[in-house]
Order: structure tokens, then sequence, then C-alpha cells
């Protein structure tokens, strides 16, 4: 299977942790639509075989009118029949749904929302310069339900600092009252160049404890698990049979095209990267200059993007799979760096499979680091 991205490099403010391409300013938003078409044309002999998923990111696609987003299914409607995919999903914003335009979306064929809710308290979303609030959180859910998607996910953030003084239990049970098929949890990361990021540097921001984020991860995993939520993924949940193709593509190293500024592909053991800039975007896709990089991954790169990913799922890795990519001295050198995370509690291997033990998941980064190194 294969899926397509289409990144939208729109927002109309910067929340404060945010360090994905985008642009405030939406003066070439219908520019740049028509460029992403160019690039879809350019492109279109490179589509992978079997897609089964198409994923509007950014960015907030939301932002798009039906205009602009008709213009771009009518591009990839010369190449893929949209209507056979198994999964057709646009990040949407809370401020940015109502009936007129979930009207439209389904009317194109999208099968499935991703709502950036992050928190359900006023407080926090404010914190963290969301443009939204409770209220229009809450009736995002419920325009969701209403008209009939029944396959929608939520973004939620954790692991903030303690003054935001949270009630999780409250802010949990509230959404999932609602029933999203799927939720993203993510712990709140500060990134170089953002707004928290700078606020760290002058050392105004107060960090979370490392226990602290373990708990609080268990907590929600556990709260999830016991409503009925699949914790498939270190930060993703589902109920049964709703996980996300796009992200699962992701996961199992599957083929995948990406367009618009910034965007990544994964095509023929090549990784490739439009510029995340604009202007330049706009411009070198006119001028049929070059206007992304790329790099052919090593079968040892193979391996460890392999390590790392399935370290973030339930499931793991297949060891077999890895052992049989590697020299025989290089598997020793694994498998006793292997041993040495089971020792610590990390890492479990059952039935060929090396997974990350719940308690130690957050820790998944640096278990892939250990392994890494053959
Ligand atoms: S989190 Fe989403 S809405 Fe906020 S700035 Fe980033 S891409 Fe835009």
């Amino acid at each position: 299977m294969s899926g397509i991205y289409i990144h939208i490099p729109f927002c109309k403010q910067a929340c404060h942790y945010c360090d994905f391409h985008f642009s405030t300013s939406l003066k070439s938003k219908t520019t740049l639509v028509n460029y992403i078409t160019k690039e879809i044309e350019l492109r279109k002999k490179e589509f992978p075989n079997n897609i089964n998923s198409l994923y509007l990111g950014g960015g907030t696609p939301s932002l798009l009118t039906n205009n602009e987003l008709s213009i771009i299914f009518n591009s990839l409607k010369q190449v893929i029949d949209i209507s056979s995919l198994k999964e057709v999903t646009i990040e949407v914003n809370p401020e940015d749904v109502n009936r007129e335009k979930l009207n439209f979306l389904k009317s194109i064929g999208v099968n499935r929302l991703s709502i950036g809710v992050q928190s359900t308290n006023d407080k926090v979303l404010k914190w963290m310069n969301r443009i939204h609030d409770k209220q229009q959180v809450l009736l995002s859910l419920k325009l969701a339900k209403e008209y009939e998607f029944e396959n929608f996910s939520i973004d939620f953030i954790y692991g903030t600092p303690p003054f935001l003084n949270r009630d999780y239990e409250k802010e949990i049970s509230t959404l999932i009252e609602h029933l999203p098929s799927h939720i993203s949890s993510y712990h709140l990361t500060i990134e170089k160049g953002t707004y928290f990021g700078h606020l760290e540097n002058k050392k105004e921001l107060e960090n979370i404890e490392d226990q602290k984020s373990e708990q609080e991860f268990l907590w929600l995993s556990k709260r999830l698990e016991s409503s009925g939520y699949n914790h498939y993924e270190i930060s993703n949940f589902s109920l049964a049979g709703k996980q996300s193709f796009h992200n699962s593509n992701y996961w199992k190293q599957l083929p995948y095209i990406g367009f618009g500024p910034g965007a990544h592909s994964f095509l023929k053991g090549k990784r490739r990267w439009n510029v995340s800039n604009n202007a330049q975007y706009i411009k070198r896709v006119g001028t049929k200059e070059s206007y992304f990089e790329d790099e052919k991954l090593s079968s040892l790169d193979l391996v460890n993007e392999t390590i790392m990913l399935g370290l973030r799922t339930k499931d793991g890795f297949d060891l077999d799979k890895i052992y049989s990519n590697l020299s025989r001295n290089k598997q020793k050198i694994l498998n006793t760096k292997i041993q040495k995370l089971i020792q610590e509690d990390l890492l479990t291997l059952k039935e060929n499979n090396i997974f990350m033990n719940k308690k130690k998941w957050l820790l998944s980064e640096y278990a892939a680091r250990e392994l890494f190194t053959v």
C-alpha cells in the first residue's frame, strides 16, 4: 500500500510550540494551491501503485476555500481515483468546522477528519496561542458526529508545565464522550525557533519533570485503553479497525508521495523533501528549477529506520527481518545490545518481535539510538 500527502503551509496565527512549515501571511494561498497542482502534473508518472490514503496536512488545510480544495482534488483526479481510496483525511482546526464546510468536504470524498483540539481548557489553549476555545472544540466534535464522519481523529497535547494545573480526567472524559475513532496524543516538546523555545532560552519556561511526563503518559494510556482504545503507537490510540492508514503506511516504511512546500516523499528507497519556503517553492516549480533535495537510503539506513519506527509501535519490529539485512558480525553486535536493553527492562522479546515495555515507551528514541550503532 502507499499514500499521498499534501502540505498546506498556512495558519491564521503561530501556536507557541509549533515548528512545522507554515506562513501566517495568506496572500499567496491561491497561487500556492495552483503551484501544488503544477507539481502534481509534473510528477504524475511518479505516483506509487496501490494508493490507499490521501492526507491533507499542514499548516491548516481547513483554511482553504471550497474552490481551492476543488482545484487540488480535480488535479489529483487526473491521476488517481479518489473514490477508491480507503482513507481521505483533512486536518481541520475547530474554528473552521461548520455545516457548510463539512457538507462540502463530504461531497469531494473526504471521509476522515483530524481535528486539532489539543486541550479543552481555555487557559491552556490561550497559553499555547491556539486560536480556538473550548466551545469551538465541542461544536466541532458535535458537528463531526452530526455529519456522520464515523472516522475522526483528535489531537491532544499533554506534558505541559505544572503551573497550568490541568484536570486531565475532565478534559479526556469530555472528549471521549464524543467518541472520536482515533486520538493522537503528543507530549509537548519545546523546539528551537518557536516562542516557547525562546522562553526556554531565557529560562522563563517551567519544564515538566521526566517522572511527571511518564506518569501522565501512563495515565492517558490506561484511561484510554479502559475506554476501548487500542494504544497502537506511542502517540496514537484507535477504536477497533480505525487505525490510521496514513500513519501506518509511514511506520511500515511503505511508499508515499508528498506535494507542497516542505512535503516529504519516500519512493523507491529514496527520501526526498521539498523546499520549506513558499515563495521559493512557487518560483522554482514555476521555472522547473530544482525545488527539492533527496537522498538514497543505504540498506543500513533502512534497518536503523525499521528499528526506530518499530519501537514506536506496539508490535515492535521483526528480528528475523532485521537480521536478514545484516552481516553475521553486525547480527552479533545487535544481539548484544538488545540483550542489554532487555536486562534494563526497556525491551521485550516475544515471538521474535522486539518491542518497548510500555512503562519505558517514552524512551523509545534513546533505545533506538542505542541499537543504531550496528
Ligand atoms: S500547530 Fe497547527 S495551527 Fe498551530 S501553528 Fe502549527 S500547524 Fe498551525
